[in-house]
C-alpha cells in the first residue's frame, strides 16, 4: 500500500495490515476492517480510513485538518464542511462522510441535476453559450474553439479558460471577413468594367469581321 507513505504515513501508526488489500483498526477493541481490491480507490480508502480514526477514536492529523480546512475546491459551493472530514450536501442536507471529492462530485451528478440548470444560466448571463457545448450527462462543457473539457460543477469561472484557439479563431474570421469585403468592393467595379471592354473588343472584333467579309468577297469577285 504504497499510498500510505508520504503525507498519509502517520496513518500506518493505527491500522494493521492483514494482506495486499486489507488494513485493520488497530485500536483497541475496534476491529473495523478496510478492503480495497481497486488501486485508483486506494485514496478514497484512505480518506474513510482517516474519517473513521477522527470520528470514532478522536485520533488526526494537524497538517492533514489544516489541508482540509484549507481546501478552496470550488466544490465547496455545493457543499458545506462541518466537520474533519465531513461534509453536508447543501441540495439535500445529506451528510457524505467522505471528504473525498470525486465521491462528492458523483453524489451530485447523480441527485442534483439542478446544477446543469445553475450553470446553464450562469454561462448564458456571461454570453458564454457560443462557446460552449455542454454534456448533461457528462455534466461537462466543452470549448467550442481547443476542444478543452471542463468539469460543469465548477461554475464559469473556471470554463473561461484561457483560450488561445479561441482568439486565433476569432481573428482569422474577422481576417476573411475584411478581406470579404474588400474583395467585394474592388471586383464588382472591376467585373463591370472588363464586362464593359469584352464588350467593346467583340464588338469591333465583329466589326472587323463584318468589315472583312464584304472585302474577301471583293477580293474573290
Ligand atoms: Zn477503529
Ligand atoms: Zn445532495
Ligand atoms: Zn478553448
Amino acid at each position: 500500500m504504497a499510498a500510505l507513505e508520504g503525507s498519509n504515513k502517520w496513518v500506518w501508526n493505527h491500522v494493521l495490515k492483514l494482506d495486499n488489500f486489507t488494513v485493520q483498526c488497530n485500536i483497541d477493541g475496534c476491529d473495523q476492517i478496510y478492503i480495497n481490491r481497486n488501486r485508483k480507490l486506494i485514496n478514497r480508502m484512505i480518506t474513510t480510513i482517516k474519517e473513521h480514526l477522527y470520528h470514532k477514536h478522536e485520533i488526526w492529523n494537524e497538517e492533514d485538518r489544516l489541508k482540509w480546512v484549507n481546501n478552496n475546491d470550488l466544490i465547496w459551493r455545493y457543499f458545506d464542511k462541518v466537520d474533519l472530514y465531513k461534509e453536508k450536501c447543501k441540495f439535500c442536507n445529506i451528510s457524505l462522510h467522505q471528504a473525498h471529492i470525486p465521491f462528492i462530485k458523483k453524489h451530485l451528478q447523480r441527485h442534483h441535476q439542478e446544477i446543469i440548470t445553475i450553470v446553464r444560466k450562469e454561462i448564458a448571463d456571461k454570453s458564454l453559450s457560443q462557446d460552449f457545448e455542454i454534456d448533461e450527462k457528462e455534466f461537462s462543457a466543452l470549448c467550442k474553439y481547443c476542444n478543452v473539457k471542463k468539469n460543469i460543477f465548477y461554475g464559469t469561472d473556471v470554463l473561461t479558460h484561457i483560450c488561445s484557439k479561441k482568439n486565433q479563431c476569432l481573428k482569422s474570421m474577422s481576417r476573411q471577413k475584411s478581406k470579404h469585403n474588400n474583395v467585394n468592393r474592388k471586383t464588382q467595379p472591376r467585373t463591370q468594367q472588363s464586362i464593359a471592354t469584352e464588350n467593346v473588343i467583340t464588338s469591333s472584333h465583329h466589326d472587323d469581321i463584318n468589315k472583312q467579309v464584304p472585302r474577301n468577297q471583293d477580293q474573290q469577285r
